[in-house]
């Protein structure tokens, strides 16, 4: 097999459980890696069937990340993104459906030339093909396996993994394996046995990891990472307690105490310069001591009850707050429960910035419009994204074009008044997996808008994913009646932005700015958003005791 050249490979395996953050372990390798000066990219691998996470409910499986080239992809993405500078699209991330369906595409065109077809070698083949084709050219590729060792599922990507070991030699491979240490209150112990087992069942399958992350909530003693690496023959400065950090950019700062940079780059046989985690620090610093103090945000939305569903739309507040020595108190608001008030004031009086997020479906939508209206007569800022630029479209068109019946097709296929209308080049499209309009396009900023002053430049790039927009024959009706188009796609024909020029911050957009948003450079329009809270806070009426529909999971 082809060896990408000098490239080497991190392999981030899970057991017992998941959500321990093996994808946030992956992305703090990642980070760590380039905070040594190496280049990185980061592959995941995920052993569901669908081809991709596009059409899984955000409910299931959390937010779908979109990249540059329009691939609908694992969150984890989102946080190698935001992590390191790597530059991912649709090969980063591939599912056993995909490899699945690629090897029967091959074997219906007969390019097996009449071989029988399985799991090992042409599913691994696959598997290990594709691996090796995105790490060519970087030092470090960090490819983490989704789920949990022991699943059925993620086999054929192990043993792909145990393959690669072989093939590619020792020193130029290690195996990661994020494992939990319980503490159990009944015992007054940290319990290591789940580690011993999980770490067995990766040697079922032939392979030993090199190094060990331990998720544990209380610091991990000496004699017991010890017992843990006398049961897994790992050796012990290769048992990295990972306890619980103030914030999750915190993480690469946190693993490098525990020397796990360090252990990689030594057994990888890789000789690079001590971590600049400077940046890290500086960026933790701020976010755990906000010289600001606080701003409270209602994100009016429909998936309230799982943070990870807007993990991106969470990350990208937090970064505007940072810029602003802020925290953001994000409270998720039921979009469906502001139907049910008399008035949305007693929900949405005690915020100092609303924000509507993406989403599908006709749930909860007139909810959001009585958000936008709420914000737009009260001059609330108001953050509309995608969904979000849609709702506040058919708010104006409504309460201020005076076209009452305006709604979005979406949610009323047959309505008179169409302002939100399928794309002409979405009609009669019935296949639902990636088929919307996805990924980067270019975006023109009206000259004086406050779109292009927050940007600073009159051309951007923005990412996308939505099937609707704004109907162009409602676009002059709308701009008499005040709502300026901001940014339009350079050919004209599509809305990509829109703003009220009376407003202290009233803006929409159709792209998802949220994706490019970094720590160490957050996204300008989230920066702007949270800077006009801040402005707002000062001179809202702040009421003793605030009734409470919303729930908090800061
Ligand atoms: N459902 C809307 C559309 O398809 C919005 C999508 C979104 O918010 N990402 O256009």
């Amino acid at each position: 097999m082809m060896r990408a050249k000098r490239t080497k490979f991190v392999f981030v395996t899970g057991g017992v459980v998941s959500s321990i953050g093996k994808g946030l372990a992956a992305a703090s390798i990642g980070a760590l890696m380039e905070a040594r000066g190496l280049r990185v990219t980061h592959i995941k691998l995920d052993p569901y069937i669908n081809v991709d996470p596009g059409t899984m409910s955000p409910y299931q499986h959390g937010e779908v990340y979109v990249t540059d080239d329009g691939a609908e992809t694992d969150l984890d993405l989102g946080h190698y993104e935001r992590y390191t500078h790597a530059r991912l699209t649709r090969a980063n991330n591939f599912t056993t459906g995909r490899i699945y369906d690629a090897v029967i595409s091959k074997e219906r065109r007969g390019e097996y030339l009449g071989a029988t077809i399985q799991v090992i070698p042409h599913i691994t083949d696959e598997i290990k093909a594709r691996v090796m084709e995105v790490a060519a050219g970087v030092d470090v590729a960090i490819v983490e396996i989704g789920g949990t060792v022991g699943d059925i599922e993620s086999l054929p990507f192990l043993e792909a993994v145990r393959q690669l070991r072989v093939e590619l030699g020792h020193q130029n491979t290690v195996c990661v394996h994020v494992t939990l240490v319980p503490y159990i209150a009944a015992a007054v112990e940290l319990k290591t046995k789940p580690t011993q087992h999980s770490v067995k069942e990766l040697l079922a399958l032939g392979i030993q990891p090199e190094i060990l992350i331990c998720r544990v909530d209380r610091e991990l003693p000496q004699d017991l990472k010890r017992k843990i690496g006398h049961f897994t023959n790992v050796a012990v400065e290769a048992v990295i307690a990972a306890t619980d950090v103030s914030c999750i950019y915190e993480l690469p700062i946190m693993l490098h105490g525990e020397g796990l940079d360090q252990q990689i780059v030594e057994r990888l046989n890789i000789w690079s310069r001590e971590p600049d985690l400077t940046k890290w620090a500086t960026t933790v610093d701020r976010m755990v001591n906000p010289k600001n103090g606080s701003v409270k945000v209602a994100l009016v939305g429909k998936y309230v009850h799982l943070r990870d569903s807007y993990k991106s739309l969470h990350e990208a507040l937090v970064h505007g707050g940072l810029s602003n020595d802020l925290k953001v108190e994000l409270d998720y608001v039921d979009s469906e429960e502001l139907l049910e008030v008399d008035d949305v004031a007693s929900v949405l009086s005690k915020f100092d910035a609303i924000l509507v997020p993406g989403g599908f479906g006709d749930r909860g939508l007139e909810g959001k419009v009585r958000a936008v209206r709420f914000a737009r007569e009260n001059k609330v800022p108001f953050f509309g994204i995608c969904l979000g630029l849609q709702m506040a479209v058919v708010e104006f068109a409504r309460h201020v074009c005076g076209i009452s019946g305006a709604s979005t097709v979406e949610a009323e296929p047959d309505t008179e008044y169409p302002v939100i209308h399928l794309m002409p080049g979405q009609r009669g499209i019935k296949d639902k997996g990636a088929t919307m309009r996805l990924g980067a396009y270019p975006c023109e900023l009206a000259e004086g808008s406050r779109a292009s002053r927050i940007y600073g430049e009159s051309s951007i790039n923005e990412r996308h994913r939505h099937r609707f927009e704004v109907n162009n024959d409602y676009r002059e009706r709308l701009e008499k009646g005040g709502l300026a188009l901001s940014g339009v796609s350079p050919d004209g024909l599509l809305v990509e932005m829109v703003e009220l020029p009376n407003h202290p911050f009233f803006i929409g957009c159709q792209f998802h700015p949220e994706f490019k948003s970094r720590p160490h450079e957050p996204h300008p329009l989230f920066v702007e958003f949270i800077h006009s809270a801040l402005k707002y806070s000062r001179t809202r009426p702040h009421e003793s005791s605030e009734p409470t529909l919303s729930q908090s999971v800061n």
